[in-house]
């Protein structure tokens, strides 16, 4: 390469770009915008690039007729993408529901590499892991005891051709302390086979499982920081083991604080009141709204 074309095409540090990441199961509400409102902002500082991935795995809880209204509310309170299911852009499909392929590579390096293994377990619990396991939430990924584990390097490699009608297992490596900074809340540390078990990256249903398409997502659409609720953090820290067997450069976190309602529950989807839609139908204004998150954020 010459010396000119070199010049061309170094474009200096990698440009800031960030996401957001809601999944259509009902509309948005406060304690989304708060997370949404920051990946914006920090987007916008870094004279970066937003994102919008439709995370829209959850078959049984994901409804199309939310994506529209929740592209509606976001707008409206100010939020901006320049990438999206609605906008475009160079690194799409940007529903998840169209992603399948990218996951199964995944999948299949994964098992390649000797990290995985099927799991017959049938507990209904162990079923419902498409979306994000939140913290102190049903949803959580509850700790794998381990029982399909095999004790003995099993060649399951050569065995599966696909993932289909069984569940897969990610084996974390037990007593493993996985560290990573957060730009918020600073220095972090799990410890795998204590704070989290072996999770599911693939589920008998099949569909890949969070974790696994979260991954595999941010890294095919470049993306440089992650900002998301502060109950993702586990989360984090089971992504970034599976970054390490996929050979991917993690990007950088930021988790943000948790909006707590008046008895200091988390919200949730359910606080229907709470719903960006409801503040609008009684009339509030955004700038109201970003102000108010504002305030409660700092308390
Ligand atoms: N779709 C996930 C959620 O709703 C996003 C999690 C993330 O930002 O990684 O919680």
């Amino acid at each position: 390469m010459k010396a000119s074309e070199d010049l061309l095409t170094f474009s200096g540090p990698t440009p800031y770009r960030g996401r957001l990441a809601p999944s259509p199961t009902g509309l948005p509400h406060l304690g989304h915008a708060s997370t949404f409102l920051t990946a914006y902002r920090r987007a916008r500082e870094a004279d970066g690039v937003l994102i919008l991935r439709n995370e829209d795995l959850d078959t049984q809880r994901s409804r199309p007729e939310f994506v529209n209204p929740m592209f509606e509310d976001l707008r409206w309170l100010g939020i901006a993408w320049q990438e999206g299911p609605d906008v475009g852009g160079d690194y799409g499909p940007y529903n998840q529901s169209q992603r399948r392929d990218h996951y199964l590579a995944a999948w299949r390096t994964l098992l390649d590499r000797g990290y995985l293994y099927p799991c017959r377990c049938s507990r209904k619990d162990l079923a419902a892991m498409a979306s994000a396991p939140h913290e102190n939430d049903e949803d959580d990924e509850p700790k794998y005891p381990g029982t399909c584990r095999p004790l003995f390097d099993a060649d399951v490699k050569n065995s599966y051709d696909s993932p289909a009608g069984i569940n897969w297992r990610f084996r974390v490596p037990d007593g493993r302390a996985v560290e990573f900074h957060d730009r918020h809340f600073g220095a972090q540390q799990f410890i795998a086979g204590r704070d989290f078990g072996d999770f599911l990256v693939w589920r008998r249903d099949g569909m890949p499982s969070y974790q696994l398409a979260c991954v595999v997502d941010d890294a095919a659409m470049r993306i440089t920081e992650v900002v998301r609720g502060a109950d993702l953090l586990k989360s984090t820290a089971r992504q970034i083991l599976l970054h390490e067997v996929l050979g991917i450069e993690p990007p950088l976190w930021y988790h943000c604080p948790l909006l707590k309602d008046e008895q200091g529950q988390r919200l949730a989807k359910r606080h229907d009141a709470l719903s960006i839609r409801a503040m609008r139908e009684q009339g509030r204004k955004p700038q109201e709204l970003v102000e108010m998150l504002e305030k409660r954020l700092r308390h």
